[in-house]
């Protein structure tokens, strides 16, 4: 029986970890912070490097580059207690050419790497349905495929290169913050043209217009509940690797780079622990209105 690894036990990390444990798989855990692990089933150990050894494939879900860089290479890191022919699978969502870098050390100690950033949202994860874009080795990929499909609907192999999977999550975060700006605008507009707002979302939603991110968010918008599935700071993580990435190709995307400096006017306020779909207060201050009042 293969043995299942997760590191980093935060609002994605321990809902694909639940989602494990549900379908009857033996966990090893760590996070940094031990008591983010209380009511997981789960053997939690005390430090990153200890998971190693009790794993076969090794799940990876922590903040941004260095993070991973961090807890998977740092003195204490898990690759130090893996073994030849294991698999890390790194859920993060990281830098591509960050990723090339780490895939190659972990080859080098026989540690075959599959970058597999994730879309779907705290609820995705808590639900068991989240998108997993994955760049690397097809066999390996086989071979965890069954575990990942304990907490996704969909599991798609991008490319062989190292870093295809966190490429292909850039383009996912062009397409949910431009749907997050149309969301914002839109909910605005009606809410100065004196709409009932959830009238308005219901009209919309099951026509073309309709959304992951109106259906989701908007709501939580209208009753302005700002608790986050997805930070503000993790979201300016993400648009700055899409801003890096698109560089380095030689792709315009002017869309991301006003919707980042739109989320850094917010970042200065103070707001970068709310929820991405606070966006909308950066167009309330331009438009001199809130929405729900
Ligand atoms: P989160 O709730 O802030 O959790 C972050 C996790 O990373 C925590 O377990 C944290 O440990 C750990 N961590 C961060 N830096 C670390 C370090 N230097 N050493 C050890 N542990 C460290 O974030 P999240 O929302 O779960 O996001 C995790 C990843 O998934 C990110 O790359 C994010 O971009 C991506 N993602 C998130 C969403 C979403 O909707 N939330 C959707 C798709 C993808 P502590 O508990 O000790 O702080």
């Amino acid at each position: 029986m293969t043995r299942l690894g997760f590191i980093g036990l935060g609002i994605m990390g321990r809902g694909m970890a639940a989602n494990l444990l549900e379908h009857g798989h033996d966990l090893t855990v760590w996070n940094r912070t031990p008591s983010k692990a209380q009511g997981l089933e789960a053997n939690l150990v005390a430090r990153s490097v200890d998971v190693g050894p009790a794993s076969d494939v090794v799940f990876v879900s922590v903040s941004d580059t260095p993070d991973v860089e961090e807890v998977v290479f740092g003195d204490l890191g898990v690759i130090h207690g893996m073994t030849p022919g294991d698999v890390l699978v790194d859920h993060s969502t990281i830098s591509p050419g960050a990723t090339k870098g780490f895939a190659a050390q972990a080859s080098e100690l026989g540690v075959i790497w599959l970058d597999a950033p994730v879309s779907g949202g705290s609820e995705g994860a808590k639900r068991g349905t989240l998108a997993v874009m994955v760049g690397g080795d097809p066999v390996a990929l086989e071979r965890v495929r069954p575990f990942m499909d304990a907490y996704s609907k969909s599991v798609v192999h991008v490319g062989d290169e190292p870093g295809s999977g966190q490429m292909a999550k850039a383009v996912n975060q062009v397409l949910v913050v431009l749907n997050q700006l149309a969301v914002s605008e839109a909910l605005l507009l009606a809410q100065g043209a004196g709409l009932d707002l959830k009238r308005a979302l219901e009209a919309v939603e099951g026509g073309a217009a309709g959304s992951w991110m109106l259906s989701n968010r908007g709501p939580q918008m209208i009753e302005r509940d700002w608790s986050p599935g997805f930070t503000i700071d993790l979201q300016q993580k993400d648009l700055r690797l899409v801003l890096e990435a698109a560089d380095e190709v030689g792709v315009p995307v002017p869309g991301v780079a006003l919707v980042f400096q739109l989320y850094r006017s917010l970042q200065a306020q103070g707001l970068g622990s709310e929820g991405n779909h606070a966006l909308v207060k950066a167009l309330e201050g331009l438009a001199g209105i809130r929405l729900g009042d």
